[in-house]
């Protein structure tokens, strides 16, 4: 979910003591609605913080360019989608909208970011906490009939457009993890090999934390506690996608932002799902696609968008995963150790 401001923490540049390669340079940054730690490892002062500062600036304007509902650059494109107008787009934009079309092709359309109206429906594009209550059912079948999907979209060279009436993008399913490798993106291009970048829970891992394989633990959907432990390879990312992080409750139940773009409702039979994969991207957008794809599809979806470790946890708690995920499972090793734990909302320090 991208959001609008971004308070930059004084930098926070600690030392840690120990051998060289053991040095942990850490900066926290407030950005997209949430937490972001940047861990570096073994680097140079100089080029950490020149990619420090760098990340900052990146986030601030992304912040703002890919929030759907602000003046950025995705508000202005949804603007002109609504006048019905063919408008120019950077090329970082053109390229992530590609991206989150053919991603939402694969998924078979449980994730689409042409979801934004229905969103706003919901009132999950502002404060959760102040929705008295769901959408009248009338404007959601409005919604579902006039059918505007991602699919909709004419992305050339002279611009983005739609036939769709209707359609509003939010991207808030994809941006965090297009956020993510673009930092990444920042350190390799810094010279930066050990690195950890943690936007509230989801994250991506550069190289080793001081020779050792940089360890997650995989967050409780209900209460504390870990799951399991994974170690990350070199360039992995992690997203979580759960009923946990923007919600209300009405009537004994949990109304959740993941929507099912079928039924127009929250999906209801997933409390989270975590997904590893290459880039952060692929991990975010395949993270919100399986919790919708649900107990029948979600395995077939996965192959489908090329995604071959996930974890999900179902309504009821029971946990499973895929083969290769299993095999990577760890069991949680007691406190005190270096794992970060991820599917947190990381929301406050
Ligand atoms: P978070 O952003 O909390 O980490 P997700 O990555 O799952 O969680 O993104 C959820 C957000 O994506 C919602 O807040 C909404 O903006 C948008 N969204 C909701 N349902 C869908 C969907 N089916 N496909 C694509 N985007 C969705
Ligand atoms: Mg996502």
């Amino acid at each position: 979910m991208v959001r609008r401001t971004l308070v930059a923490m004084a930098a926070a540049l600690l030392a840690a003591c120990g051998a060289q390669e053991d040095r942990i340079v850490e900066q926290r940054l407030f950005a997209m609605g949430t937490w972001v730690d940047i861990r570096l490892g073994a680097a140079e002062p100089d080029a950490a913080r020149d990619a420090l500062g760098e990340i900052e600036d990146m986030l601030r304007s992304y912040e703002r360019d890919y929030y759907a509902w602000g003046d950025g650059e995705l508000a202005r494109l949804n603007a002109g989608l609504r006048d019905g107008r063919t408008v120019e787009v950077s090329t970082e934009l053109a390229e992530l909208l590609r991206d989150a079309r053919r991603l939402s092709e694969q998924s078979g359309g449980v994730f689409d970011p042409g979801v934004g109206a229905l969103v706003e429906l919901w009132g999950f594009h502002a404060d959760p906490a102040a929705v008295a209550g769901p959408p009248d059912p009338a404007r959601i079948d409005a919604w579902l009939a006039a059918g505007a999907s991602i699919a909709d979209l004419t992305i050339s060279d002279s611009g983005v457009s739609t036939s769709a009436g209707g359609l509003l993008l939010d991207l808030g399913g994809i941006a965090k993890g297009d956020a993510v490798d673009r930092m990444i993106r920042i350190l390799r291009r810094r010279g930066i090999e050990n690195a950890i970048v943690n936007a509230g829970g989801d994250l991506r891992a550069l190289g080793t934390r001081g020779g050792r394989a940089w360890r997650i633990g995989i967050q409780s959907p209900r209460g504390a506690g870990i799951l399991a432990v994974v170690e990350l390879g070199d360039g992995e990312s992690a997203f979580t996608s759960g009923d946990y992080e923007r919600y209300f409750e009405y009537e004994d139940e949990r109304l959740h932002h993941i929507l099912d773009p079928t039924t127009g409702y929250p999906a209801d039979h997933t409390q989270a799902i975590t997904v590893i994969a290459a880039d952060g991207v692929t991990a975010d957008a395949a993270a919100t696609a399986l919790f919708v794809a649900g107990p029948a599809r979600w395995r077939d979806v996965a192959r489908a968008m090329g995604v071959r470790l996930a974890l999900r946890v179902d309504a009821s708690g029971r946990i499973e995963a895929t083969g290769e995920m299993r095999d990577r499972l760890d069991l949680p090793d007691g406190p005190g150790t270096d794992i970060i734990v991820v599917g947190s909302e990381g929301k406050s320090p």
